[in-house]
């Protein structure tokens, strides 16, 4: 249940729906717009919205059927705007992230750097947990991998985004990632979510493979009522009946999310099309549609490289598609760093 406040409503009035609603067994999460205050009534409870609509400073009390709450657009008009290392994800401002599937060793994410540095690239993803389709692929260095990430990044002046697969990597996570990463196949792993809302570091939670957008947003709506309002949504395409990229994009989840959600929402073309050439233009594609951000795999190497090379950037081509991306984005009123 949503209670939007009257224009310019006094603090006071505030409490006291605050206090009313908590009195009655709900949560309250408050949300600070430019004109009015949304106060979200969250739990398992039942009430008359009457009995709200009577207390001092309530507009409307709106009942919502979907189960997302505190990550709709009704609850929060504005963007959700997170900042990591200088660069901005939502509210027009598009962030870059760019770094090898994998962490493979010192040298390799050392010169993979070097040449992220020249696209002013300010956040490297890389895994060192990998959740693998076969248990016999490589499943990364683990935390000697997310050391050597650090170690590169703080180097390059560069934030650093990992993906975490249990809880119980949490306090080490800590210590090395600026950006926790919730794969796709995780994105329904309830526990690991909750565990999210209870760090202040964001969050980029992938969609699942068959996830719907309700979905999709219930998971967030994990983190977000568990306590960690700085999540960042990632399309990194999902599973059809189509063979021949691996993924399929769909990029239809920028304009849907943006509706539905305050969040920003960025898109990994890597992973969403598995095929090199086809990463430029579906990222062109999503600045086009508005994205709030990129998720790209680049290598130094990537002929070379040991997971996903086939759909990773050669850092020429990220260079380029960087420059395309800066003459995009203010056609659509949006900024890149
Ligand atoms: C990744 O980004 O490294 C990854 C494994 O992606 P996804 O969870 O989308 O498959
Ligand atoms: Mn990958």
């Amino acid at each position: 249940m949503l209670i939007i406040m009257r224009e310019h409503v006094s603090e006071n009035c505030i409490d006291k729906v605050v206090e009313f609603i908590k009195s009655k067994g709900f949560e309250a999460h408050i949300s600070q717009g430019e004109l009015h205050t949304v106060i979200g009534a969250v739990g398992a409870k039942t009430i008359d919205p009457r009995n709200i609509e009577l207390l001092d400073g309530v507009q409307e009390v709106i009942k919502i059927t979907s189960g997302y709450k505190l990550t709709s657009r009704i609850f929060k008009e504005d963007d959700t705007i997170i900042e990591v290392n200088g660069i901005k994800f939502g509210g027009g401002n598009v962030g870059l992230i760019a770094g090898p599937c994998t962490i493979e060793s010192y040298d390799q994410m050392d010169k993979t750097a070097d040449e992220l540095e020249k696209s002013n690239v300010k956040i490297m993803r890389g895994g060192a947990f990998k959740p693998r389709t076969s248990p016999y692929a490589f499943q990364g260095l683990g935390e000697e991998g997310l050391k050597i990430f650090r170690s590169v990044a703080d180097n390059h002046g560069m934030a650093v985004t990992s993906e975490i697969m249990e809880s119980s990597q949490i306090d080490m996570f800590e210590k090395y990632v600026d950006i926790f990463q919730i794969g796709a196949r995780n994105m329904q792993n309830y526990n690991l979510l909750k565990d999210m809302g209870k760090v202040t570091k964001p969050v980029i939670l992938k969609r699942g493979l068959s996830a719907t957008f309700e979905e999709l947003l219930l998971s967030a709506e994990y983190i977000v009522s568990s306590g960690n309002k700085n999540v960042i949504l990632c399309e990194r395409g999902i599973r059809t009946f189509e063979k021949y990229t691996r993924n399929t994009l769909d990029l239809s989840t920028i304009p849907v999310i943006k509706k539905l959600s305050h969040l920003p929402i960025i898109t990994d073309p890597s992973h969403g099309t598995g095929l090199r050439d086809k990463v430029a233009p579906m990222s062109r594609a999503s600045v086009a549609a508005g994205c709030d951000g990129l998720l790209i795999e680049v290598h130094y190497d990537a002929d070379n490289a040991i997971c996903d090379g086939a759909q990773s950037l050669y850092p020429e081509e990220y260079n380029m598609l960087y420059n395309d991306l800066k003459q995009i984005a203010p056609v659509v009123n949006k900024k890149i760093y």
